[in-house]
């Protein structure tokens, strides 16, 4: 079971902001003790380069930062643990890929495929390639509810046999949209995928996913899976690329420079095996290090219990935001799913007005696109209010979120 009121004594910020209702974990989490305190030790114990310095702080500062790779590996069941490269983020991650393979693998007229809910960052990317190679750039549509229209009994008639061909080099999507909250159903879109394309190579994005379920990426079946420390109460400025090793060989570098060499000669460079090969300079060392204590948290909570946690307070939040406000009131996102987001728009009121006037209550929702203007686009709508639910949640904070939004409607159609 998780007990909010204990899990937040973990969390100092509640104890330097008192008021704090915190409802924007989809955009950042908050940082746990046990995180920052890992940070602390790295700079105030051994604040060495790694796999640099033969001496023992070095060595020390290689070991763990070497062990979040093993812990990393191990929570998304990766085969090796070469397989985990160190990032900045899903951003980086992402890029990486569309640069290293998808310049290599992608030529004029093949099929570069996402869908509509994506987040910029596994959008633009491929959008870029495409553009660069020639390729036909493919955009998967959602229904109303914001399902994918390939998802089969959705009424819909468009099936992947429809997208996939055997010209499609990338499929790229995401795990959980950081809007609406679907959880695409990723195994069976991915099997099917490969049953039409063989070939084909399946990037996903799981930054809403992670601090959410279970990710098993030989379950998966993908290619590729990109997430964030930040957004799994570990430190901002670290992430996973995780990917087949097979993929991972026949890569281009991304970056060029220190450690990601094998041998540097006038004529020729030849390159690290993995995962050096993609790590090239020095790295978010205490970034990295302190990342394993956000994977322990999680394993210790449990992910049954996170969900259940996470759903039962959505569930509430959006039974209460419909209740009270009935009709003025636009809840996006599959109606039965309820993973940790609620998105909506109060009818008349701008979401940067209705989230500044939350934060007169200490109250923090995001507001706007959310990195997804072609998903806004295609509800027609420019911007929306998103509140995020996370482990130190609990009911205060839904009704803390509605006297603050009834405060705001009451002060906005009034001013
Ligand atoms: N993908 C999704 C689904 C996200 O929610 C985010 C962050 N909002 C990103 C990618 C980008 O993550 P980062 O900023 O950590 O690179």
């Amino acid at each position: 079971m998780i007990d909010p009121k204990i899990i937040k004594k973990e969390f100092p910020v509640f104890k330097n902001n008192s008021n704090l209702v915190y409802l924007d974990s989809a955009n950042t989490s908050l940082t746990p003790q046990i995180v920052i305190h890992k940070l602390v030790e790295y700079y105030e114990n051994y604040p060495a380069n790694i796999k640099r310095g033969i001496y023992s702080l070095s060595e020390r500062a290689t070991a763990e930062f070497e062990e979040t790779r093993k812990v990393i590996a191990s929570f998304i069941n990766a085969k090796n643990k070469k397989e985990v490269i160190f990032t900045r983020g899903t951003t980086e991650s992402i890029n990486l890929v569309a640069y290293s393979l998808g310049r290599k693998i992608v030529n004029e007229n093949d099929e570069v495929v996402v869908s509509v809910l994506e987040h910029h960052s596994n959008f633009v990317p491929w959008q870029v390639l495409a553009q660069e190679m020639g390729a036909v750039f493919k955009v998967i549509d959602i229904n109303d509810e914001g399902i994918l229209t390939i998802v089969k009994d959705n009424s819909s008639e468009v099936s992947l046999d429809d997208v996939i061909t055997k010209k499609t080099k990338i499929l790229a999507l995401a795990y959980i949209s950081n809007v609406l909250g679907t959880v695409n159903p990723l195994k069976e879109i991915i099997k099917k995928a490969r049953q039409i394309n063989p070939h084909i190579v399946v990037v996903v994005d799981a930054a809403q996913a992670v601090a959410h379920r279970q990710v098993d990426v030989q379950d998966l079946d993908c290619d590729f899976l990109a997430f964030s420390a930040h957004k799994m109460f570990g430190p901002k400025g670290a992430g996973i690329l995780w990917g087949k090793e097979q993929r991972l060989e026949e890569m281009f570098p991304f970056q060029y420079g220190g450690e990601m060499i094998e041998q540097v000669k006038i004529e020729k460079t030849t390159f690290a095996k993995l995962p050096e090969k993609f790590e090239a300079g020095t790295p978010s060392i205490a970034d990295v290090t302190a990342f394993k204590e956000a994977v322990k948290l999680i394993q210790k909570l449990g992910f049954s219990n996170i969900q259940k946690h996470e759903k039962d307070l959505v569930k509430k939040a959006r039974a209460q935001l419909l209740h009270i406000f009935g009709k003025d009131i636009n809840i996006y996102g599959p109606q039965n799913e309820f993973s940790s987001i609620v998105t909506f728009n109060l009818k008349g009121l701008h979401p940067h007005d209705v989230a500044s006037l939350l934060n007169d209550k200490h109250v923090c929702i995001r507001a706007g696109h959310h990195c997804t203007m072609p998903l806004h686009t295609r509800f027609g709508i420019p911007a929306s209010c998103r509140a995020s639910f996370s482990i130190y949640n609990n009911e205060d904070d839904i009704e803390a979120l509605i006297k603050g939004l009834l405060t705001a409607r009451k002060l906005l159609t009034h001013a």
